[in-house]
């Protein structure tokens, strides 16, 4: 596995699915279209795929609604769901390489953190779930005597996904395994930069023998086929991960349509506090690892490193050294740390934030440009901004790159009037040896997870989504899979 040359020729042979799949079948569009995506490596094509819109999307919707009602996965007793649900995690497992090639093809992650990471968490994912399919009960309420009052969880109905392309698998895995789990029929819509990965699973999910109808792929533009899925007027629930822009977008299109249910997970800028008393040079790793891994297209990405005053110019140099750890290049190179870009888009937007920065007064410490010789790919070095202030661009909308920022605080109410400065509260960490500060910072962050003395630490049963505009809702957790069921109160009277 840490060959390079198999890696490649594993790459050159790989033949990937390119239709939608809908009600069991591979199919293609009902208007015929295709587009192209891109290797971001080289610009060349991967493949054609199949392109669907509100019609694909209709069709989907309608077999979706069929196999709920059917009963065949929704009323299926929790134990037979559950050993479906483990298949689908060992056939993930089982195709770790597959999975792992066409997610690194189709964005240039490094295969690594593939094979290491999203394959092996995506698998872990419907594992979890399938395991909590029967611990999520009803209940029998304290009542009247002459009545019997019953508090039933039930499936929501038909939900639709609609993910990002920068962990395409496991953003899949995240918001279709637990509401699969809950009986839901789902229709996955994979962002238009990376639709592959997202095929291969429907296969898996079908053959572990999730019923034809309740798991559909419609690959597709956002403007398209993912907007006529939030306008749809028989789809329940949207889970959605990606911009705050789009995620307010679908909010909007709930209430133009059907009120359906709508979770979002969104952007950040998550700041991490590095106390003077902080060991330095584990921060400084950990600061290090979490804005450049995932070339910085992180959603919790540590991108506001705030730091006391006093150990500043010590942080910075001792970043700049470790930040040389990270060397753009082959994605399919297991020794490879960053890889390029999604889209030659997003490298545009990112060294425009870079020019910005620099023209607000940020001081460019490390990186700045495209690396020499990578020209033909989307690449960006990993960058990193000093002396950064509140106001500054770069400082307050999130990049989605490889790009960090330091800023400087000088006590307490300092760090947290800096940390809470935000539209977005995803993640943050706060950096002490302090018992005191470290529950205090906790207490006073506002965000929906908080890191002490580590970055990015956690399991399946941590709550996963943001406070303020990172979105609503929760992903991973035991909470996730009640957030798809809806309960009914069932009284009877015994009179
Ligand atoms: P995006 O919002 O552009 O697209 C996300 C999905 O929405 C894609 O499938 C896209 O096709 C679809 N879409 C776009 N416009 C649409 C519209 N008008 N109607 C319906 N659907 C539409 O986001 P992206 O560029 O794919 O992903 C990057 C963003 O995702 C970043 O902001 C990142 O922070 C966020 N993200 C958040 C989390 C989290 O857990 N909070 C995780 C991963 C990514």
């Amino acid at each position: 596995m840490n060959d390079v040359g198999r890696w490649h020729e594993l790459a050159d042979a790989i033949k990937p699915e390119t239709r939608l799949f809908i009600d069991g079948r591979f199919v293609d569009a009902v208007d015929g279209q295709r587009f192209a995506t891109l290797n971001p490596v080289d610009g060349k094509v991967i493949a054609e795929v199949v392109c669907g819109n509100e019609k694909d999307v209709d069709r989907a919707v309608k077999a979706a609604r069929r196999a709920f009602r059917s009963g065949a996965w929704s009323k299926k007793a929790p134990r037979d769901r559950m050993d479906v649900m483990y298949r689908i995690a060992q056939g993930i497992e089982a195709h770790l390489e597959d999975f792992a090639l066409l997610d690194c093809l189709d964005m240039g992650k490094s295969i690594s953190e593939l094979t290491g990471g999203d394959v092996p968490f995506s698998a872990l994912t419907f594992q979890y779930f399938g395991e909590a399919i029967d611990k999520a009960e009803g209940v029998v309420t304290s009542t009247d005597p002459a009545a019997l009052h019953l508090i039933v969880r039930e499936p929501l109905g038909v939900v639709a996904c609609v993910t990002p392309w920068n962990y395409p698998l496991m953003m899949a895995a995240w918001k279709v395994a637990p509401a699969l789990a809950a009986g839901n029929s789902v229709i996955l819509k994979p962002a238009e930069q990376s639709p592959l990965s997202a095929l291969l699973l429907a296969k898996i999910i079908h053959e572990a023998g999730v019923p034809e109808g309740v798991f559909n792929v419609v690959n597709g533009f956002g403007e398209d086929a993912g907007k006529a899925l939030a306008l749809h007027m028989d789809v329940d629930k949207i889970g959605f991960t990606g911009s705050t822009e789009v995620g307010k977008l679908m909010l909007i299109y709930s209430g133009q349509s059907n009120m359906k249910k709508v979770t979002t997970e969104c952007g950040g800028k998550s700041p991490q506090i590095i106390f003077p008393d902080a060991d330095i040079d584990t921060a400084v790793t950990y600061s290090v690892n979490n804005i450049y891994t995932n070339q910085g297209e992180v959603c919790s990405a540590s991108s506001r490193l705030i730091v006391h005053e006093s150990i500043y110019d010590e942080f910075v140099a001792k970043f700049v050294e470790e930040a040389k750890r990270f060397q753009p290049g082959d994605p399919l190179d297991p020794a490879t740390t960053m890889g390029p870009l999604v889209t030659r888009e997003q490298q545009k937007r990112v060294l425009a934030y870079i020019e910005k920065g620099k023209r607000d007064g940020g001081r460019l410490v490390f990186g700045g440009g495209v690396p020499a010789g990578l020209e033909a790919g989307n690449y960006v070095q990993p960058t990193l901004f000093a002396d950064v202030t509140r106001d500054m661009t770069i400082a307050r909308e999130e990049i989605f790159g490889p790009v960090g920022a330091v800023m400087k605080f000088r006590d307490y109410d300092d760090a947290l009037a800096i940390a809470n400065d935000s539209i977005y509260g995803l993640a943050s960490a706060v950096w002490t040896k302090d018992l005191v500060t470290a529950h205090k910072a906790a207490q006073d962050i506002e965000a929906g997870i908080v890191w002490v003395n580590c970055y990015e630490h956690g399991d399946m049963t941590q709550p996963w989504g943001g406070y303020k505009q990172s979105g609503q809702g929760r992903d991973k957790c035991f909470e996730t899979l009640l957030a798809h069921m809806q309960t009914k109160s069932v009284w009877v009277h015994l009179g």
